[in-house]
C-alpha cells in the first residue's frame, strides 16, 4: 500500500554545552566538529528511512538564547517530538531536564508528547556525574526511552533520532 512521506518537527533541547549541536551535526552531516558557536540556533532538514518508511525531519538545534520567552514558546509549540539532552558528566544538566519537560507539557498542553532522554558524552565515563540508575528511573517515570550517546565517537546518534521518529510514526498511525 502507498504510504505518503511523513514530515515531523523535532526540537533538540538541553543545557548549554551538553552537545546538542555536535549530535545534530553527526546525525545530519556525519561529521564531528569540535566546536560550535554556542549561541547559534539553526534548523536542518533531513530525510531518513525508518522501518521502510520515508520520514523528513525538520530538526531545530536550540541554543537557549532567545530574547523573548514567546519565541521559545513558539518553537516548543511547533515541535512534535523532543530530544532532551544532558551530559553524563554534568549533574546540573540532568536536573534541568525536569524543567524542560514541564515547559513542554505546559505549552503543548499534553503529557504524551514523544520524548527521548539522551545522556550524551558517554565517552567521558571517567567523568561520569549521573549514574545510569538515576537516568533509568527518570525514563520510567516519564515513560520515555533513555539512551547514552556520544557525538564524539558517534554512538547511538542515529538511534536517538530513529527512536523519536518511531514514536512519532506510531502516534500518527493511531
Ligand atoms: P551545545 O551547547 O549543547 O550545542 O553543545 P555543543 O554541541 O556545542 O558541544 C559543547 C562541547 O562539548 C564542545 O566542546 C564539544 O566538542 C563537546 N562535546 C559534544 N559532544 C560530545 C561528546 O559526545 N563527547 C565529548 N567528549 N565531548 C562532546
Ligand atoms: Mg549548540
Amino acid at each position: 500500500s502507498y504510504q505518503p512521506c511523513r514530515e515531523f518537527h523535532v526540537v533538540v533541547l538541553g543545557a548549554g554545552g551538553v552537545g546538542k549541536s555536535c549530535l545534530t551535526a553527526q546525525f545530519v552531516h556525519n561529521e564531528w566538529i569540535e566546536s560550535y558557536d554556542p549561541t547559534i540556533e539553526d534548523s536542518y532538514r533531513t530525510q531518513i528511512s525508518v522501518d521502510g518508511r520515508q520520514v523528513v525531519l525538520e530538526i531545530l538545534d536550540t541554543a537557549g538564547t532567545e530574547q523573548f520567552v514567546a519565541m521559545r514558546d513558539l518553537y516548543m509549540k511547533s515541535g512534535q517530538g523532543f530530544l532532551l539532552v544532558f551530559s553524563i558528566a554534568s549533574k546540573s544538566s540532568f536536573d534541568e531536564l525536569t524543567t524542560l519537560r514541564e515547559e513542554i507539557i505546559r505549552i503543548k498542553d499534553d503529557d504524551r508528547i514523544p520524548i527521548v532522554i539522551v545522556g550524551n558524552k558517554a565517552d567521558l565515563e571517567d567523568q561520569r556525574a549521573v549514574n545510569r540508575a538515576s537516568a533509568f528511573a527518570l525514563s520510567q517515570r516519564w515513560d520515555a526511552p533513555y539512551y547514552e550517546s556520544s557525538a564524539r565517537t558517534r554512538i547511538n546518534v542515529d538511534e536517538v533520532f530513529t527512536d523519536l521518529c518511531r514514536q512519532l510514526l506510531r502516534r500518527d498511525d493511531l
